[in-house]
């Protein structure tokens, strides 16, 4: 399947959900693409994962901001790369750096940058320390294990809704909880 393809399959996807996230955020190596770019020449031309293309394209199409979140040591690399591949500035933030944190920091910046709460936000990587430490932020954090691809988008877009709803349901039971204890309140006095 090329990159229209998987685009249009893709944009199909996401016509199966009420609410997308805002911004969709994505590790670089081994979820973009399938290499660390620090064992590479910026000198070589590089290759994304199949579907990595046509997905970003989609997502782009339908509104949502687009973000990198990366703890490449080698940025000048990585965004040679992203250059190289014509991607770099579909993306309104980019969070390339090492750091010991599994990513907190990359999130605390993105949202600086964007304004977009933790809560509307999508991520994807294939480490599970990154995962765990973003997810426990708030935001729905999604595995990758043989890079980004339609299978996984499904799966984001999933979750995302599933947390969405779950986090309303907790909105809509302390609004009732609150206005229970404002009339007992009342009752009493
Ligand atoms: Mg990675």
């Amino acid at each position: 399947m090329g990159d229209d393809g998987v685009k249009n399959e893709a944009t199909e996807i996401m016509g199966l959900f009420q609410v997308l996230p805002r911004l969709v955020v994505f590790d670089l190596d081994y979820t973009l693409w399938p290499f660390y770019c620090e064992c590479r020449s910026k000198r070589e031309m590089p290759s994304l994962y199949p579907h990595a293309k046509g997905i970003l394209y989609a997502l782009k199409d339908k509104g949502a901001n687009l973000a990198i979140a990366s703890r490449s040591p080698t940025p000048d690399i990585a965004n040679t790369f992203l250059d190289k591949l014509g991607i770099k500035s579909i993306f309104v933030a980019q969070e390339i750096f090492s750091s010991w944190t599994h990513k907190t920091e990359h999130f605390q910046r993105i949202n600086r940058r964007t304004g977009v709460p933790y809560n509307e936000m999508l991520f994807f990587d294939d480490e599970d320390r990154n995962i765990e430490a973003v997810s426990k932020m708030g935001v729905t954090s999604i595995l990758v294990r043989n890079g980004v691809n339609l299978g996984a988008l499904r799966q984001g877009l999933a979750k995302f809704s599933q947390n969405l709803d779950s986090s309303e349901r907790n909105k809509q039971k302390s609004h009732k909880l609150s206005r229970k204890s404002s009339s007992s309140e009342r009752d009493q006095s």
